[in-house]
């Protein structure tokens, strides 16, 4: 049976090049980035050299890139790191109600170490309303922190604009960019970031390594204490071989994108469109045009989106209810509560995630398939549920 993966906002297929180039830090030159000796100089160099990479892609300096272990981390230092350092100017953090677990559940951590959180709403299609923003920014506000995609639904906020508010009234921004680097440009002056979280396993880059790019002049005290590597901001003994695919990575995303997002929005569109033309009783969640190039969520009546997902996985596609990080627990999305999805509602959601690996007869196959299986499901749905009363 062939097999297609359309999951990649959980995680990527990594590319061939950027395996190559990792290789070699693994057996040959595995030295520590730290120790005077030539191995030591070799690790320190191909840091240095994926600190460059990364940096030109953000549109930062070498000084301002910190890496991490991910996403998670990048999001941790970013929120504890610059809410402690910066206490003595005030106490208040706001963010959004769909951000991913890594920053509202840091959010939830500072509430709880006597900082005020305001969790701004989104509308029906996942947009922060900047006039919000606006009103919620108080003197005492620190930090604002706007997930530039959604891993979900795969709605983009207007960062640039909600950057240059908080910055008006003199709190750090702070965006979420996991799963929209290669994917949307981004150039951390002009859109008004101080801090911005990446991660390589979302663009075709190893999993375990990450990124937090950090602008001049940024205080934030660290999470984690040890050897003071990465400006004592991060300290452990470097993932060289993640850092240099991480690096590698993210020069191949950037430099590719125009093609590649060309490519993803083609099949996109006709897997929304498809999807949407011949069945009944299904919807698009999010914006259908401030979306992300790979996503496309649905929400299906009278369907489980779990017994979707293992269905489609028995065809050999791989999908995903919502986010990978809550696949596994049976409760109702934040993300689609935050968009004003009934509970009830919410259950029949099905996410695909493209990446450049996927092809248009990929989605061709899935739009022959996705027909019989709703209708499938829905013929074992209880009577009651298929005539409305359940
Ligand atoms: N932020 C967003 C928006 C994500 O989608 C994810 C992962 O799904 C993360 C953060 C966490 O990244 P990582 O898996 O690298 O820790």
């Amino acid at each position: 049976m062939e097999r297609t993966y359309f999951d990649n906002s959980a995680t990527t297929r990594m590319d061939r090049r950027v395996m190559e180039e990792m290789l070699p830090y693994f057996d040959q030159r595995y030295g520590n980035a730290s120790s005077m000796h030539s191995f030591g100089r070799e690790a320190y160099d191909a840091i240095e050299l994926a600190r460059e990479r990364t940096a030109k892609a953000l549109g930062a300096t070498t000084r301002e890139v910190v890496f991490t272990s991910g996403g998670t981390e990048s999001d941790n230092l970013a929120i504890q790191g610059a809410a402690f350092a910066n206490i003595a100017k005030g106490r208040h953090i706001i963010t959004t109600a769909f951000e991913h677990h890594a920053v509202l559940h840091t959010c939830h951590f500072m509430g709880s170490q006597g900082f005020r959180v305001t969790y701004l709403p989104v509308d029906g299609q996942g947009l922060v309303d900047p006039e919000d923003l606006k009103r919620a920014m108080t003197k005492e506000t620190i930090l604002v922190s706007v997930m530039a995609a959604n891993n979900e639904v795969g709605t983009i906020q207007p960062i640039r604009e909600l950057g240059a508010i908080a910055h008006e009234g003199g709190s750090l921004f702070h965006t979420d960019a996991v799963q929209s680097i290669a994917k949307l440009p981004v150039d951390i002056a002009s859109d008004n970031i101080d801090l911005i979280s990446i991660s390589a396993h979302k663009f075709h880059g190893p999993k375990g390594v990450g990124a937090l790019c950090v602008r001049k002049g940024v205080k934030l005290r660290p999470v984690v204490y040890g050897g003071g590597q990465e400006r004592g901001l991060r300290s452990s003994t470097e993932n060289v071989p993640g850092i240099v695919g991480l690096g590698k990575a993210i020069k191949i995303g950037v430099s590719e994108m125009e093609d590649s997002v060309a490519r993803m929005v083609a099949i996109r569109d006709r897997l929304i469109d498809g999807t949407l033309s011949s069945l009944e009783g299904c919807f698009l969640n999010g914006h259908r045009t401030k979306r992300l190039c790979n996503n496309a969520h649905f929400r299906f009546d009278l369907v489980e989106g779990e017994a979707l997902v293992l269905s489609l996985d028995m065809k050999g596609f791989a999908t995903s209810t919502g986010s990978a990080c809550s696949t596994r627990s049976a409760e109702t999305s934040h993300v689609l509560k935050a968009l004003g999805v009934r509970p009830e509602d919410s259950r029949g959601s099905l996410r695909l995630s493209l990446s450049k690996f996927n092809t248009m007869e990929e989605a061709e196959r899935f739009l022959g398939a996705i027909g019989e299986i709703v209708a499938r499901l829905r013929s074992m749905a209880p009577r009651a549920a298929r005539s409305g009363g359940a």
